[in-house]
């Protein structure tokens, strides 16, 4: 027997971390020695409670405050971004799963990728900012970067079917979100109830409204070029409304190997967790018993703005990732308070793409001062 493998969870309170926590239940050989959340103490506290884990962080100092003291069986608890860094790199962890929301997952994930961990990517922002970045600092100190994002396990999955140097295109499955039938004038008038409200996934705020805008999509075009060293020219995008077929990788031979199963998160953070071995899950399977009608369709890229701005962003590499996920993560803040329209998420990310001093060989560093710029001029944006 093999012993089991350690896990981190960085956000834990979150849809993929109570998710990663479902799969850990119910899958043998794993031991979370480490659990992160922002808000949401009391379900920190309950999970801690039940994990017993080494570890507990919890990153927003205020909300912090309230975790309960506990007197036995005591695992360590820490506030604060330097804990979550010095929790991703620790000795004894052997996965790292990066489930925190945005680009304020990425100094974590890049510490641990900094530390040779390997990681289990589900914060797809972080490959978005700083994809070139990660992929060569994981080649110097043999991170290894394992997608969660379904689309990108799917890929991941397909692409043992051949070598690196075979494959032809990448083509990424999108549902097309709760607007797949809109028209642009009724695009005008939507709603956070009705962006938030998902078709076929169940997810948080933010992933929700990336999917209505299909700037989830976006970023996942961005977060393929880098994870699988593929140019933007060979990813493809493609509606498949069940959301059953989860990506497809073409090879050079005409083959295109497909992964399916129903649209369930557990099952891409068990393969994250169990690769490059397969192990009985808490996922549902799939149920042809009374057929099953599976549709791909061509996307709207003039009703999806958002989706001709993913391929031009990943094409231009350098400060273009970093720019666009910060404007966007702003406006969907902003839609989320009413602040601006949904038509308007799209118009104001590519304004401030188009505006921006591209740099094409950024660090680190100004890979955050884009960001921080971005949303500056998001701001300036909704006030002109
Ligand atoms: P969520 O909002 O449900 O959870 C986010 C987690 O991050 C929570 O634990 C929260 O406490 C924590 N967090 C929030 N702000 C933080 C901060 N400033 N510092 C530290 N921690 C913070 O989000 P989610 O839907 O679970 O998504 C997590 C990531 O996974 C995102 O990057 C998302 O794009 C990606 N993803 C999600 C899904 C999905 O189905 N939910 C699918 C694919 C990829
Ligand atoms: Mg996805």
């Amino acid at each position: 027997m093999t012993s089991p493998k350690n896990i981190a969870i960085l956000g834990s309170t979150g849809s993929i971390g109570c998710s990663a926590l479902d799969v850990v239940r119910a899958v043998e050989g794993f031991n979370v020695v480490g659990l992160s959340g922002h808000s949401q103490i009391d379900l920190l506290a309950a999970q801690a409670d039940e994990f017993k884990p080494d570890w507990v962080v919890g990153t927003d100092p205020i909300n912090a405050g309230s975790f309960p003291d506990c007197s036995q069986d005591c695992w360590d608890f820490h506030i604060g971004d330097e804990s979550l860094t010095r929790l991703a790199t620790a000795e004894n962890i052997d996965i790292v799963l990066a489930a925190i929301v945005g680009i304020a997952g990425l100094p974590s994930a890049w510490s641990a990728i900094d530390a040779g961990k390997t990681v289990a990517l589900a914060n797809k922002e972080t490959m978005v900012v700083a994809g070139q970045q990660l992929a060569s600092r994981a080649a110097e100190t043999n991170a290894r970067i394992l997608p969660v994002d379904s689309e990108h396990s799917a890929i991941f999955q397909a692409m043992q079917s051949g070598n690196a140097n075979e494959v032809s295109r990448i083509i990424l499955t999108a549902s097309g979100g709760p607007f797949r039938d809109f028209s642009s004038e009724q695009m005008k008038t939507v709603t956070v109830d009705q962006a938030l409200a998902h078709p076929t996934w169940n997810m948080g705020k933010k992933n929700s409204i990336d999917s209505a805008t299909m700037m989830n999509k976006a970023l996942e075009i961005v977060e393929a070029r880098w994870l699988f060293d593929v140019p933007a020219s060979q990813i493809e995008v493609v509606v498949h409304p069940q959301s059953i077929i989860h990506s497809i990788v073409e090879f050079t031979d005409g083959s295109s190997i497909a992964q399916l199963s129903p649209p369930d998160m557990k099952l891409p953070i068990q393969y994250a967790f169990t690769w490059p071995n397969r192990l009985p899950g808490p996922s549902p399977k799939l149920d042809l018993s009374s057929g099953m009608t599976l549709e791909l369709l061509p996307p709207d890229l003039e009703r999806f703005p958002a989706l001709a701005l993913g391929f031009e962003v990943a094409q231009l590499g350098g400060t273009a990732g970093a720019v666009m996920n910060a404007a966007n993560e702003s406006a969907v803040e902003a839609f989320l308070n009413n602040e601006i329209s949904f038509d308007g998420i799209a118009t104001a990310c590519r304004q401030i793409v188009e505006q921006h001093n591209f740099d094409p060989t950024p660090t680190l560093d100004d890979l955050f001062a884009a960001d921080k710029w971005a949303r500056q001029e998001m701001s300036r944006w909704m006030f002109a």
